[in-house]
C-alpha cells in the first residue's frame, strides 16, 4: 500500500499505565482517531488535528496531543507546512481546504500600536465609579442634534433619528450561517447577544425558527446564494447585511457540500436536503454602485426602512469601495479583514489574498472623512479582533464597532485547529452530526460567552477611564491617542498614526 508522505503534524499518545479503558475518547474525538482494540485503544494520529476535545475529557489525564517530533528538513524558504502541502497535492491533485483565518505569520498591527493614558494635566476616569458609556448606535448620524420644550416643560428629541440598530457595546458577533456553524451553536451566539444587548449576524444560511426568541438581536444576511431569503426572512431581524465580500476568501464564493445539508440546514436555507448549496463569486446582479443601491432600497422598501449594512473583504481599492457603499445608501459598512475566519476556504485564498483589518480601517475612515460623509454610514471592523485591546485600537482607528467571531467560537470549546471544513468539530461547533452538535448545551456555552463580553466591557471601560474619556464615542477615530513601536514612516502615514516618542 502506498504510505502518505505527508507527515502527521500532531502525536495521539495515551499513557496506558494511567489509561482506565472508559472509552471516553473514542467517543469524544470527531474525527476519529482512537478505535477499540478489545484491550486497549489503537491510535491513527494521521487523523488527529489537535482540537484537543479528547485531552479534556479524559477523566485521568492519561492523553497528551505532542507536535509530531519527526519533521521535515526545513530551511528559511521551505517551511513544514510548504512541504506538506505541496506533498499533499502531489498525492491528490487537490486544492487543500482551511478553515478559521489567515495562518501565516503577516505582521499584526494592533500589536505595534499603543494607547495613551492621562497623567499630570489632564484627569483619568475611574470607571468604578463614575459613569463610562459604551452604548453604541449603529447607522446614519445626523450632523446635528435639535431638542425642544414639550407641554410638559421637559426636554424632547425634536430631530428625528435615522434607523439604526443600539448596542449596550461596540460589539457585535460575526456572521456565522447554520450549515456552516451548528444550530446550537448559533443559539449560543443568539442567546449571548440577546443578554448583552448586542446583535448575532445569522450569515447567509437563512433563519432557524428557533431563533425567533430573540430576533430584535438578530441581523439577517443576504447573500449571492440568496439562501432562505424572502420577506418573512428580511423583517425576521432588526437589521440587513448585504454580503459582498468575506475577508477570509475576497473574491470568491461559497461552497457547503451536500453531506453537510441535512433536513434542518435544508428547510432553513430553503434548498433541497443534500444538494450542495453554492455561493456564486459575485452578485449576478451587482455589477455597479447603482445596482448595489437598488438591492440597498428594495430590501429598505420591503423591511419599512431598517439600517442595510453592507459586508465586504478588505482589499487595496476598499477606501473608494466604500466610499461607494456609503453613497449608495448602506447604513453600515462592515470591513472583514484578511485573517477573518471562515468555515472553509481554499488555503491560497484565505493566506494570499486582500489586506489587513488596520490598513483597511484607516484608509476608509479618512476617506469618508475626507469626503464629508463619515456621519452618513457606521464603520464595523472585523477579521482579527482577539481581545478588548485591539476592539480599542480598531476604534481608535475609525471604527464604531468591532466584530467578534473566532473569539466567540473559543468560547465554545474551538481550539482554532483550522479544520472546520471537514464537517467533523469534536465541539459540536462546526458539523452537523447530530452526536457531535448535542454537546453544545446553549444555556452553558451561552452564559461562557456572555462572560466574555462581559469581561471584555470591563476592560474597555478600564482603557477609556485611563485615556480620561467617559464615552466610547469619543474615542472613534481619535488617531492622537495611537502610537506606533517599530513601524515605518508609510505604515504611519497609512495609520495616521505617529512614532512613539512624538
Ligand atoms: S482530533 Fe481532537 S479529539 Fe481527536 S485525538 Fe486529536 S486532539 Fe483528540
Ligand atoms: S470550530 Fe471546531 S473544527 Fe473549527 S477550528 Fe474550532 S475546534 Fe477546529
Amino acid at each position: 500500500m502506498f504510505k502518505s508522505q505527508a507527515l502527521p503534524e500532531f502525536l495521539a499518545t495515551i499513557d496506558n499505565d494511567k489509561c482506565i479503558r472508559c472509552k471516553r475518547c473514542i467517543q469524544n474525538c470527531g474525527w476519529s482517531v482512537y478505535e477499540w482494540s478489545g484491550e486497549r485503544v489503537l491510535i491513527d494520529s494521521s487523523k488527529c488535528v489537535k482540537c484537543l476535545r479528547c485531552y479534556h475529557y479524559c477523566p485521568v489525564e492519561a492523553i497528551q496531543i505532542l507536535d509530531n517530533p519527526t519533521k521535515y528538513k526545513e530551511n528559511s524558504s521551505w517551511t513544514f507546512n510548504n512541504i506538506k502541502n505541496l506533498k499533499r497535492q502531489a498525492e491528490t491533485g487537490g486544492m487543500p481546504l482551511s478553515g478559521m483565518g489567515c495562518s501565516l505569520p503577516y505582521p499584526i498591527l494592533f500589536d505595534s500600536l499603543l494607547l495613551d493614558a492621562c497623567q499630570v494635566t489632564n484627569p483619568s476616569i475611574d470607571p468604578l465609579r463614575e459613569p463610562m458609556e459604551l452604548r453604541t448606535y449603529l447607522g446614519k448620524k445626523p450632523n446635528k442634534v435639535e431638542v425642544e420644550r414639550g407641554k410638559d416643560g421637559k426636554l424632547k428629541l425634536k430631530t428625528k433619528m435615522p434607523p439604526r440598530i443600539e448596542l449596550s457595546a461596540p460589539f457585535i458577533f460575526s456572521p456565522m450561517s447554520f450549515g456552516a456553524i451548528s444550530l446550537n451553536a448559533q443559539k449560543v451566539l443568539a442567546m449571548a447577544a440577546k443578554e448583552c444587548g448586542i446583535v448575532m449576524n445569522t450569515g447567509e444560511g437563512g433563519f432557524h425558527e428557533d431563533l425567533k426568541p430573540y430576533s430584535k438581536s438578530v441581523m439577517v444576511q443576504v447573500a449571492s446564494g440568496r439562501f432562505g431569503v424572502n420577506p418573512e426572512y428580511l423583517n425576521a431581524g432588526v437589521a440587513v447585511e448585504i454580503k459582498i465580500g468575506q475577508g477570509a476568501k475576497p473574491g470568491i464564493g461559497g461552497h457547503l457540500p451536500g453531506e453537510k445539508i441535512p433536513l434542518q440546514v435544508a428547510k432553513t436555507r430553503m434548498i433541497p436536503v443534500g444538494t450542495d448549496a453554492i455561493s456564486p463569486a459575485p452578485q449576478h446582479d451587482i455589477y455597479s454602485i447603482e445596482d448595489l443601491r437598488q438591492l440597498i432600497y428594495a430590501i429598505k422598501e420591503a423591511t419599512g426602512y431598517k439600517p442595510v449594512s453592507v459586508k465586504i473583504a478588505t482589499v487595496h481599492n476598499v477606501a473608494a469601495i466604500a466610499s461607494g457603499i456609503v453613497r449608495a445608501g448602506a447604513d453600515i459598512v462592515y470591513l472583514d479583514g484578511f485573517r477573518g475566519g471562515t468555515g472553509a476556504a481554499p488555503s491560497v485564498i484565505r493566506d494570499n489574498l486582500g489586506i489587513p483589518i488596520e490598513h483597511a480601517l484607516a484608509a476608509v475612515d479618512d476617506r469618508l472623512r475626507q469626503e464629508g460623509i463619515r456621519n452618513e454610514a457606521s464603520v464595523v471592523a472585523a477579521g482579527g479582533i482577539r481581545s478588548a485591546a485591539d476592539a480599542a485600537k480598531a476604534i481608535a482607528l475609525g471604527a464604531d464597532a468591532v466584530a467578534i467571531g473566532t473569539a466567540a467560537l473559543m468560547t465554545m470549546g474551538c481550539t482554532v485547529c483550522g479544520k472546520c471544513y471537514t464537517g467533523n468539530c469534536s465541539w459540536g461547533i462546526t458539523t452537523q452530526r447530530p452526536e457531535l452538535t448535542a454537546r453544545l448545551d446553549p444555556e452553558v456555552y451561552g452564559q461562557r460567552l456572555v462572560n466574555l463580553i462581559t469581561a471584555w466591557k470591563h476592560e474597555l471601560q478600564e482603557i477609556l477611564g485611563a485615556l480620561g474619556v467617559n464615552a466610547v464615542e469619543s474615542l472613534r477615530g481619535s488617531r492622537e491617542r495611537l502610537r506606533g513601536v517599530g513601524l515605518d514612516d508609510n505604515i504611519l502615514d497609512i495609520l495616521g498614526v505617529k512614532p512613539a516618542g512624538r
